[in-house]
C-alpha cells in the first residue's frame, strides 16, 4: 500500500524532549510525530494484562522512542493508576486529530501477549481519543473500575472522560455492545490501599509472571525486555527477582514461546476463595 500511494514511513528513532505538563515532567517523543500537521491514530481494541483495555490512548506510547518505553515502565509501571496517567499526559501533549479503532478482529482475554482474536466487526471513529476509548469499554462491557486510563483521565478533568458528555452516532451502542467478551484474568486487590501498604503487600496483592519451563527455550527475549532487569539466566535457568519485579508483564507480552505464565498473588487467591 505504501509503494502504491507513494506514502513515507516516519522515522522514530529521534526523540525530541518536551516539558511535561502535570506530575511527568520530561517526555523524549519523536519528532515525526510532534512535528506532523495532522495526526490519525489507528489502534486496535486489545485486553491489556496491566491497564485492562488499550486502545486510542494507550496506542499514543508508541511515540515515545525505542527504549525510552522500557523507562517508563521503571518509573511509573510499578503503579497501575500512575502508568495510567502518564499516558494520559502523554497524550495531552499533542492530542491526535482523528482516531479509528479497528474493533473488526478485536482481542480478548490475556492480552496482548497471550489474548485471543474476536471478532467484533466494528469501527470505532472520534476526534477525542479519551472519549473513544470509554465508548470502547461500554461495547466491551469492562466495568470502570477496571478501566486506569479513563479514571486517570476523569481525575485530571480531561474532556472525553465523562461518559454522559459523548455523544455517539451510526449503530445503537445497545447493538454494538459484545457479549461475554473475556478479560485478562490478572487481577490484584491495590484498589483504595495506600501507597505504603502497597508496597509493603505487593508480593501477596499483585499477579506476578512465572516460568512454564517446558516451553522456555532461553532465548533471553524476556531478559533482554525487563525494564528493572529483573530476569536472570544462570547456569541453564531461568529466573526472577520478584522484590525488583514491576508487574508490568513486559516479559510476558514479548516471549516469543508463550513460556510466561501468571500466579496470583496469594492474597488475591484467598479473598476470591471467600468471594
Ligand atoms: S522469552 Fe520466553 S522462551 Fe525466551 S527466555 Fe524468556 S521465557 Fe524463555
Ligand atoms: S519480570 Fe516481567 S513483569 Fe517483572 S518487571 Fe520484568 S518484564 Fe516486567
Amino acid at each position: 500500500m505504501i509503494e502504491e500511494t507513494g506514502a513515507e514511513i516516519a522515522d522514530f528513532s529521534e526523540p525530541v524532549e518536551v516539558a511535561g505538563t502535570g506530575t511527568f515532567k520530561r517526555f523524549a517523543l519523536a519528532r515525526p510525530y510532534l512535528g506532523a500537521d495532522r495526526i490519525i491514530n489507528l489502534p486496535k481494541l486489545k485486553t491489556h494484562e496491566m491497564m485492562t483495555m488499550t486502545c486510542a490512548v494507550k496506542n499514543l506510547f508508541g511515540a515515545v522512542v525505542g527504549t525510552g518505553k522500557a523507562g517508563w515502565h521503571l518509573k511509573a509501571g510499578a503503579d497501575r493508576d500512575l502508568f495510567a496517567r502518564m499516558l494520559v499526559e502523554l497524550y495531552l501533549l499533542r492530542k491526535p486529530d482523528l482516531n479509528i479503532v479497528d474493533a473488526v478482529a478485536a482481542m480478548e482475554g490475556d492480552g496482548p501477549g497471550s489474548g485471543d482474536p474476536r471478532h467484533v466487526g466494528l469501527l470505532l471513529a472520534g476526534e477525542n481519543a479519551v472519549a473513544v476509548d470509554v465508548v470502547a469499554a461500554e461495547i466491551a462491557g469492562i466495568p470502570k473500575k477496571l478501566l486506569y486510563i479513563q479514571r486517570a483521565a476523569a481525575s485530571l478533568g480531561v474532556d472525553g472522560a465523562d461518559r454522559s458528555e459523548i455523544e455517539t452516532t451510526g449503530l445503537p451502542l445497545e447493538e454494538a455492545c459484545v457479549p461475554g467478551f473475556r478479560l485478562p484474568h490478572i487481577s490484584d486487590v491495590q484498589f483504595g490501599l495506600p501507597q505504603f501498604l502497597k508496597n509493603r503487600l505487593r508480593h501477596y496483592l499483585t499477579s506476578r509472571p512465572c516460568l512454564a519451563e517446558e516451553r522456555c527455550r532461553l532465548c533471553g527475549v524476556c531478559k533482554d525486555a525487563c525494564p528493572p532487569h529483573a530476569i536472570h539466566i544462570r547456569e541453564g535457568r531461568l529466573s526472577f527477582d520478584y522484590h525488583a519485579c514491576i508487574r508490568c508483564f513486559c516479559c510476558r507480552e514479548l516471549c516469543p514461546e508463550g513460556a510466561l505464565d501468571v500466579v496470583e498473588g496469594t492474597l488475591v487467591k484467598i479473598i476470591k476463595k471467600f468471594k
